[in-house]
């Protein structure tokens, strides 16, 4: 039995190889590799023996040679290909032991040039990879050292490998392969800095962690995170205390960490389901967290907090009056950790860089039947004209605070969505309705059931899309609601203008809508 061992990888290579040899495997090996075997005491035949060339190019030619490939390729059971690499003195291979240059990991460095990425684009790895892997049938072929142990075990206790496991090393290949191939198509898609989509979308997620299930029970799951060096993500969130993260709880928190991240002063975010349903901005993070529960101390029961400062105890005894499922903050005091912990059932997540944002080049994706809807992700807040007054009365530096306030926490309710809020709280949410009306009455009612009535006078309203009609203005009229922020852009502007200055409401008008399905 002849093995070729070629990996960037090193670790466990040895004492793999050791055993190999034990077993009565003749070993073919690369530079390095053989370098390493060789200094250990394990006997090794270079490359340059089968293939009867060197090693060139500074190692890009290795083992790209038809003595190597044929003797991967050739089915051992036809009697044709048996004869033909006999003429040829090719001798076969059955084991191929290889990992890859470590493109990832050359990429994830920071401020890598473009060389130094492409000089490690693993070229005959892949090849010899492929090579084994079509022929399953009769060579056995191990990319992650993590099998090293079982092909071991294999062939100690029945001298050769089993169809099944060398079906299954032939299909992590093409796994394997695939995935090194998009990572590379993706960085260098990257280095094009081109707008369009491509034609085909290639992209690399690597799994996370499985969940014990999905939205419902019966769905299977797991979380996967994307290569790239971002750090700001949920997926680089180091949980500190409780269960396990499930579907609903990742989808849910990563709505108001997105949301938190539009804020810079002191910010707390309670969101159910996705979507905000108590947000509060103070210069001390325990009142923004009283704002944001007194929003809604109804919706928070059971659910996500997130913060863009350190959780010092006083906060975190706030939170612990109630049942929070998680908490996520940049870092905790350990006074806090202690407190929060006395909990057996909240996550507590800690996200040192929570105010990064996902670049504006980033996609967002979703999954419909049979296909995927790409788009960029929407990174903005106003359109580049900013902001319009159009109504007769401006609003005041005061209403413009709670209008953007307002907006932002808009921007991140599922449409139809109407916000509204004043003193850096939000006062009420309507998020997901059919009509726009509906999100109105639903944010106005929400404002009254928890703050009752007077909260919403002078507060200012926040609408994700334009007004179609002016029947949302009407229940900010009655309201007591004096400024409204949204887009614009409707054929009945002109009615909503005139309803809004009949009532001395002050609009603005931000060009750009926040519509999220
Ligand atoms: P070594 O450290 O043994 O010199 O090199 C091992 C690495 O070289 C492995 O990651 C393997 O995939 C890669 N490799 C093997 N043959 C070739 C080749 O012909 N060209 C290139 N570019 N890489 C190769």
């Amino acid at each position: 039995m002849r093995a070729l061992i070629s990996v960037s990888d090193k670790s466990g290579i040895v004492e793999f190889s050791k055993k190999l040899v034990d077993l009565g495997v003749e070993i073919v090996s690369t530079g390095g590799t053989a370098k390493k075997l060789i200094e250990s005491g394990v006997p090794v035949i270079g490359i340059s023996e089968v293939t009867g060339f060197p090693e060139c190019l500074d190692g890009r030619v290795k083992t790209l040679h038809p003595n190597i490939h044929a003797g991967l390729l050739a089915i051992r059971g036809n009697e044709e290909h048996m004869k033909q690499i006999k003429e040829l003195d090719v001798t076969p291979i059955d084991l191929v032991v290889v990992n890859l240059y470590p493109f990832k990991a050359t990429i994830m460095k920071d401020n890598v040039t473009r060389e130094d990425a492409i000089e490690n684009i693993d070229i005959g790895g892949p090849t010899m990879l492929r090579s084994a892997a079509k022929n399953y049938g009769d060579v056995a072929v191990v990319v992650d050292p993590a099998d090293y142990e079982g092909v071991l075990k294999e062939l100690e206790e029945n001298k050769e490998v089993s169809a099944d496991t060398k079906f299954y090393l032939s299909s992590k290949v093409f796994e394997h392969t695939a995935a090194y191939d998009t990572l590379i198509a993706n960085y260098m898609r990257k280095e094009r800095k081109v707008e369009e989509l491509p034609e085909t979308l290639t992209m690399t997620f690597e799994k996370v962690q499985d969940m014990r299930y999905g939205e419902n029970p019966h769905q299977k799951a797991a979380f996967y995170k994307e290569v790239n060096k971002q750090k700001g993500y949920l997926a680089n969130a180091e949980q500190l205390h409780g269960k396990e993260l499930s579907f609903n709880n990742i989808n849910d928190t990563n709505g108001a960490l997105e949301l938190v991240k539009e804020f810079d002063e002191p910010t707390v975010v309670a969101c159910k389901h996705a979507n905000p349903c108590g947000v509060g901005s103070a210069d001390k993070l325990i009142d923004a967290y009283k704002k944001a529960y007194a929003a809604d101390p109804v919706s928070i029961y059971g659910g996500i907090v997130v913060v863009n400062r350190e959780i010092d105890a006083e906060t975190a005894a706030e939170i612990n009056k109630i049942f929070i499922e998680i908490v996520v903050a940049p870092s905790y005091t350990e006074e806090a950790i202690e407190i929060l912990k006395s909990k057996k059932n909240i996550r507590i997540l800690k996200l040192e860089n929570i105010n990064e944002k996902q670049p504006d080049d980033a996609y967002d994706l979703k999954k419909v039947g049979g296909g995927l809807l790409v788009q960029t992700i929407d990174s903005k807040l106003l359109s580049e004209e900013g902001i319009k007054v159009v109504t007769e009365r401006k609003p005041s530096d005061k209403e413009m605070e709670d209008l953007l306030f307002a907006w932002k926490i808009v921007k991140y309710a599922k449409s139809n969505g109407i916000s509204i809020a004043k003193d850096k709280q939000s006062l009420g949410v309507g998020p997901g309705q059919v009509s726009r009306i509906w999100a109105a009455k639903q944010a106005a009612d929400h404002a009254v059931e928890h703050l009752g009535k007077e909260s919403l006078e002078g507060s200012a309203l926040a609408s994700d899309a334009f007004f179609p009609f002016a029947d949302s203005i009407e229940v900010a009229v009655e309201s007591g609601i004096k400024a409204i922020i949204q887009p614009g852009g409707s054929i009945r502007d002109e009615e909503v203008i005139k309803a809004c200055n009949d009532a001395g409401i002050a609009m603005v008008f931000t060009g750009m809508r926040h519509f999220k399905h």
